[in-house]
């Protein structure tokens, strides 16, 4: 297995910023990534997919790893459904491209999200009214502890909101995923602006579900490749109801969706466009001025003004709406 020196991160990091992991890896298979495992077991280690959800503010002084391993299988076919198991490395658009050719349903609403199959169960990705959780059946894993393959079900990876086993423990590295699809499709009104976009249709296809959301996130969404960025970079905070009940009285047309006994979740964007930091630049960071949520980097390559703008917009947001908002974004 090739391990490369002083590798520099910033085309691995949709951000682009600037950092030089002392060594990196890309092994293509499970035998070469419990191989390398076993030849560095007390090096730092940083798991690496397509860098859509994280970016660096310092130097790396440890092993990055970036699974390689590749391929899509189909598993298991009854009249009603597929199994599909996917490796580390595929890229998650592939992947939901070719389910909705196929037919497969489950993963549509997940199209254009950018990053690596092996990332998307970590924070458990969602859009549209959907998680990836509803459709994983299993997560191949080596653990990075004992240099061993451990498989989850999905009922032990611990998924929640924008969470999981794999983000909070830190210490497995995801080799392919499995998921049940279904072979048919009726569309579902789960969420107002894809009905919008498809209010022409009667009877939408999946295909034309897919192309919906295409057409809406190209609109809404800043390519990370003209403006760098990492999409969402805070988690829609969830209030107590104490907390929601005081901000209800400041800032009466809050957003609020139930999260569980007593608890509501608002808007990240909606409080940060309240605090004045929609389209707000300051130096070569800002916010994008199509959605409040996201953080654009104008010509940085230095991760610690891309913080230092977080901070501002955090401690802002705080003072004048009381909601501590927490980054969805990994900072390295
Ligand atoms: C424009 C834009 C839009 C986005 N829209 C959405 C959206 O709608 N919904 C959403 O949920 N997210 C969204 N994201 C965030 C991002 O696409 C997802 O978090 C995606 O899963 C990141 O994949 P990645 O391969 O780039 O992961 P990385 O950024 O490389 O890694 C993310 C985290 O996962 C860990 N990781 C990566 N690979 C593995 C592995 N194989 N095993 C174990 N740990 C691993 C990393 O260590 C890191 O902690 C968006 C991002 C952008 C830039």
């Amino acid at each position: 297995m090739h391990i490369q020196h002083h590798i520099q991160l910033r085309p691995y990091n949709s951000f682009r910023t600037k950092a030089v992991a002392r060594l990196f890896c890309e092994p293509q298979s499970v035998e070469e990534l419990t191989e390398i495992l076993k030849r560095y077991p007390t090096e730092k280690k940083l798991i690496l997919g397509g860098g859509c959800n994280l970016f660096f503010t310092e130097d790396f002084e440890g092993l990055v790893i970036r699974p390689a391993i590749k391929g899509i299988e189909l598993i298991r076919e009854t009249e009603q459904e597929v199994e599909v198991e996917a490796g580390a490395a595929e890229e998650w658009d592939r992947f939901v491209d070719q389910c909705v050719s196929k037919g497969f349903s489950g993963v549509e609403n997940l199209s254009l999200i950018p990053g690596s199959m092996g990332a998307s169960p970590v924070q458990n990705i969602g859009a549209y009214g959907t998680e990836v959780k509803d459709t994983i059946v299993l997560v191949k894993t080596v653990d990075m502890q004992t240099g061993e393959p451990k498989a989850f079900t999905a009922g032990q990876c611990g998924f929640s909101y924008r969470d999981s086993l794999f983000k909070r423990s830190r210490r497995y590295i995801i080799t392919s995923v499995r998921f049940r699809l279904q072979k048919s499709f009726t569309y579902r009104e789960k969420y107002a602006d894809l009905s919008r976009e498809l209010s022409g249709i009667a009877t939408p296809t999946l295909t034309q579900v897919r192309e919906a959301i295409i057409r809406i996130r190209t609109r809404k969404l800043p390519d990370p490749d003209l403006l760098p960025n990492a999409g969402s970079f805070f988690k829609n905070p969830v209030l107590p109801l104490e907390a929601k009940d005081v901000l209800l009285k400041t800032l009466p047309d809050l957003p609020l969706f139930p999260a569980g006994e007593n608890r509501w979740k608002t808007s990240a964007a909606y409080l940060i466009e309240k605090a004045g930091y929609k389209g707000k630049r300051k130096g070569m960071v800002g916010i994008s001025g199509d959605h409040a949520l996201i953080i654009v980097n104008y010509g940085t390559d230095n991760g610690k003004e891309i913080v230092a703008f977080m901070k501002e917009v955090q401690n802002e947001v705080f003072r004048q709406c009381g909601v501590m908002l927490e980054p969805e974004v990994w900072i390295f």
